[in-house]
């Protein structure tokens, strides 16, 4: 059966003492009080090689937020997948929305960083959802499917190493949150998409998880719903008390 997981997105916050400083204190919370949930924390690339040995891998797994589409050479300020992996970091988040609306990422684009990631034992954490013009036009479904496409194109072996995380961009850091059934009804279609790909044991065993002003007082909520599977912690994720909040809502 598919996982709960709870994934933090640090974005680009904390220096590296204070984020050396916040996964020290989650790994401590975490051990004292084991999650009903896989943990994973995403943390700026500087942060990634002094990150993962502090916390216990059995119980926080940590990865980037971003890599390069290209293997390695001359590509200035850029950081590949297989470096990520060096670190001992497991997962990256890719197609997130700021890095689709503020970089450009392509489809085309996100396809070949889908395919470096994995080709480095990376899982990606692949991010998909629509604007508020697009929801009020009552596109979301037409969107995610376009979206999808950078990972449809994968064999549904290396497909079942993918996490979703439906993230409507209107509720990203905005406070307004997706309610419940807003998520469990665009999850479960974006569920029968991947059984329309892949299969309905592929589609069972996804983790589809929703981002989008998710804390400690709705989480429980909206992982209530049959189809959501967890969530992608933005701003919550950088103080413990919340992220263990949402944390919590497996309990
Ligand atoms: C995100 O950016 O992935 C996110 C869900 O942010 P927030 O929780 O702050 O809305």
């Amino acid at each position: 059966m598919r996982k709960n997981i709870v994934a933090g997105n640090w974005k680009m916050n904390k220096n590296l003492q204070e984020g050396i400083a916040l996964a020290k204190e989650l790994n401590e919370a975490l051990v004292a009080d084991k999650p009903h949930c896989d943990v994973i924390i995403c943390t700026p690339f500087i942060h990634l090689a002094s990150v993962t040995p502090l916390v216990d891998g059995n119980i926080i797994g940590v990865g980037a937020e971003n890599c390069a589409d290209k293997v390695s050479g001359a590509y200035t300020g850029e950081v590949s997948a297989e470096m990520v992996a060096s670190t001992g970091a497991k997962y990256v988040i890719l197609g997130h929305s700021e890095r689709r609306a503020y970089y450009h990422e392509t489809v085309d684009i996100l396809t070949e960083k889908v395919k470096l990631a994995l080709a480095n034992g990376l899982k990606p954490i692949f991010c998909i959802g629509e604007v508020l013009e697009e929801r009020e036009a009552g596109k979301q479904n037409e969107v995610v499917a376009a979206q999808l496409a950078s990972v449809f194109s994968l064999s549904a072996e290396d497909f079942s190493k993918v996490i979703l995380a439906y993230e409507p961009v209107w509720a990203i850091g905005t406070g307004k949150t997706a309610t419940p059934e807003q998520a469990e009804e665009i999850h479960a279609y974006i569920r029968s998409l991947v059984a329309d790909k892949y299969g309905k044991e592929v589609a069972e065993n996804t983790s589809i998880l929703y981002g989008g002003s998710c804390k400690p007082s709705n989480a429980k909520e909206l992982f209530a719903k049959p189809d959501v599977d967890g969530g992608l912690i933005g701003g919550a994720s950088l103080k413990v008390a919340d992220f263990k909040g949402i944390i919590d809502a497996f309990k």
